[in-house]
């Protein structure tokens, strides 16, 4: 007897869900404290009080916006190494994490937080995984180049 037109039609959800900036097929867990933009978990760096995307690590660490890392404590080995690793979750970011990973690595390699008694074996790692991310995003262009359709 009654129509029923109170609910809404819930189809737009996934039209209107947040998604990661970085992952647009997951769903964005928080808003990145540097950018405001969404981020999942998995692209959510906790940083402090912060929670910042892989972008504004690398961002941060280039303009030096981050000089509070020092206050901090902050481990230049962790964030070299979740550059490296996040090198290789984002290809497409890979280009600008390897390098800043490199960078941090290879910049704070006699800082004095080495001095803590922490080994450098992140840095290690962290300069294995950029430049493997490096080669394979290296790789992949030249495939691409390579394999690219010809018309003849
Ligand atoms: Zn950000
Ligand atoms: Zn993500």
């Amino acid at each position: 007897m009654s129509i029923e037109t109170g609910a809404a039609p819930s189809a737009l959800v996934d039209q209107t869900e947040a998604s990661c900036f970085y992952h647009p097929q997951k769903q964005a867990v928080r808003v990145c404290d540097g950018c405001g933009r969404m981020i999942c978990s998995l692209c959510s760096i906790e940083l402090g009080a912060e929670h910042l995307c892989p972008n504004c690590i690398a961002a941060g660490r280039k303009k030096g916006k981050l000089t509070t890392l020092e206050d901090r404590r902050v481990r230049y080995d962790s964030i070299a190494l979740s550059l490296g690793i996040f090198s290789f979750l984002f290809y497409v970011l890979a280009i600008v994490l390897a390098p800043a990973a490199l960078y941090i690595s290879i910049r704070h390699w006699n800082s004095p937080g080495s001095l803590l008694g922490r080994s450098r074996g992140r840095f290690v790692v962290a300069i294995i995984l950029a430049s493997c991310a490096l080669l394979i995003w290296i790789a992949m262009v030249s495939v691409l180049v390579w394999h690219s359709p010809h018309r003849k």
